[in-house]
């Protein structure tokens, strides 16, 4: 079935995009590369595929500035999207359909192919508009962050390849705004913990009242891991915070014991824990230890997943980025909403070079949907999203 939307050119290539299956798990990125260059090609700009890990490869489109000394300007998206659940979907997710009221829909549209797509259509729309950008602007395209990017944006966030390109300044996603006039940021993100905690003890009958329990030294680091959830919790209900703002702390495996009249020799309890930006890591690290020691002997702490801490980048005047960026969603008559990003992404590596970063979705009036079904984007907002790319690119590569 065919409608109006199908001679665009502009949607034709986002939906190209949309309809390549780069679905995990066991991705093959042939066909986005393939794709990727091919854009490349028509806008006359060089393209460089690093692989650094087999498989996994990072696409960087480069549009030269006119000062290419001064530090450069990344512009990164993720070409890997997340599994679906295909009977759920209204329309099928890797078809990307438009349907009558101009909604595309397909797994990506959001999460974040729009974003990378916008990012192209942003560049191509400066360029045949003969405008010359000061900085060097990269369009990268990377492999694997919906599973932690440590083969995609970690690899090359810490290569020789990445610090030739020279970066001043990074975007990445975030995520849209359902209402109007507002485009939400992040600058910072909580720093991931995963934990395991697991209590020993001599095994015994099951009808005594043994001392020094795997249970009862379990019971107690259980109870004060769910003191400070429930404390964290009435400090984001009272003062009204966003989920970033706060440490969520959830107990998610629990595992031991052989028989049911029989003591364990050993129970553990893994918690994952997003530790927010402001807590001293080190003192919270500091604090598990303890209540260890307290619950009694032989109770370990073992890390499952032990994220760095990574500074915020600053909002403030001294980032001259997002000054600029704030001016042009000023003269755009929209605001910036910056928060903290509750969960990760690839923002994070970037980061932790030193580089600052801003997380920013040119999307409003859209349904929060990355990763659920129906994830969608209208086709006017699409257009527009490319709109505000142009004008914060302008804005950014000017600095
Ligand atoms: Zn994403």
């Amino acid at each position: 079935m065919s409608n109006k939307w199908d001679d665009d050119e502009v949607l034709e290539r986002f939906r190209e995009y949309l309809r390549i299956p780069s679905v995990h798990p066991d991705i093959d990125y042939g066909d986005c590369v393939k794709f990727l260059k091919k854009q490349a090609e028509q806008l006359d700009l060089p393209v460089a595929v690093y692989e650094l890990v087999p498989g996994k490869p990072v696409v960087v489109i480069t549009w030269k500035g006119l000062e290419p000394d001064q530090p450069a300007i990344l512009l990164n998206s993720h070409m890997d999207v997340v599994p679906v659940y295909e009977e759920h979907w209204t329309h099928p997710p890797f078809a990307a359909h438009v349907s009558e009221d101009g909604f595309i829909y397909a797994r990506g549209t959001q999460d974040m192919k729009g974003i990378g797509m916008m990012n192209l259509e942003a560049v191509r729309n400066l360029k045949n508009a003969g405008v010359r950008l000061k900085r060097t602007v990269h369009i990268s395209f990377v492999p694997d962050e919906e599973i932690g990017g440590q083969e995609g944006m970690r690899v090359f966030s810490e290569s020789e390849e990445f610090k030739k390109l020279n970066i001043g300044f990074g975007t990445d996603e975030s995520i849209p705004n359902p209402g109007p006039n507002v485009l939400i940021t992040f600058h910072g993100e909580r720093t991931s913990r995963q934990i395991k905690i697991t209590a020993r003890s001599n095994p015994g009958h099951g009808a005594l009242l043994g001392e020094d329990t795997a249970g009862e030294k379990l019971y107690y680091i259980i109870d004060k891991f769910m003191k400070l959830r429930a404390e964290e919790k009435r400090k984001l209900d009272e003062r009204n915070l966003w989920f970033g703002d706060v440490t969520t702390i959830n107990l998610t495996q629990l595992e031991g014991g052989v028989q049911v009249n029989v003591l364990p020799e050993s129970l553990s309890a893994s918690f994952d824990i997003r530790i927010a930006t402001d807590v001293d890591h080190d003192e919270f690290e500091e604090m598990i230890l303890r209540w260890c020691k307290e619950a009694g002997q032989d109770v370990i702490l073992e890390y499952l997943v032990k994220n760095p801490q990574v500074n915020n980048t600053k909002i403030d005047d001294s980032n001259l980025f997002w000054v600029a960026i704030k001016k042009a969603a000023n003269e755009m008559g929209l605001t910036l909403n910056p928060v903290i990003c509750p969960g990760a992404t690839d923002a994070r590596y970037v980061r932790q070079q030193g580089i600052p970063s801003i997380n920013m979705s040119p999307i409003m009036n859209t349904p929060v949907l990355l990763h659920s079904h129906d994830e969608r984007i209208h086709v006017d907002e699409f257009k527009a999203g490319i709109k505000r790319t142009e004008k914060f690119l302008e804005a950014i590569a000017n600095v």
